[in-house]
């Protein structure tokens, strides 16, 4: 994998795996931030028939969700509300729900408010580590 696609960011949405999460399993899986969207999302999803979400990942700072649905147009319509989702995620502190933005100097890419990001940074003894390279303090 080169450097550049290791860092590329895919619009998938299709779910491929056997193992579905549950609406609870994934918020725990993130913090308390993304909450409402993640609730959002599954009431959105089930107007549709026979669709589900399925799992989720943090993809470049913002929620990436997969789903299933039996129908070819009714998955690109939720594909359509996963996107909208995942946009609206990127502008969401996913620790506070306030208004935060992607921290993309960082290695593993969080969406953080000003206090989170703070805190993030404090929480570990060499803060510096967290930052891709080249990219250290700029913030
Ligand atoms: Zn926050």
């Amino acid at each position: 994998m080169t450097k550049e696609q290791k860092g590329r960011h895919s619009n998938r949405y299709r779910y491929w795996y056997d193992k579905v999460y549950t609406k609870e399993e994934i918020k725990d899986y993130f913090h308390e931030g993304w909450n409402d969207l993640i609730e959002s999302s599954f009431e959105l999803v089930s107007y549709f028939p026979d669709a589900q979400i399925c799992s989720a990942k943090r993809c470049m700072g913002m929620l990436h969700m997969f789903a299933k649905a039996e129908d070819e147009m009714v998955m690109h319509a939720v594909e359509g509300v996963l996107w909208k989702i995942e946009r609206l995620s990127s502008k969401i502190c996913e620790k506070c729900g306030q208004s935060g933005q992607r921290r993309t100097e960082l290695k593993v890419v969080h969406c953080l408010c000003n206090n989170c990001y703070l805190i993030h940074l404090n929480d570990n003894d060499d803060p510096m580590k967290l930052f891709k390279k080249g990219r250290e303090g700029r913030f």
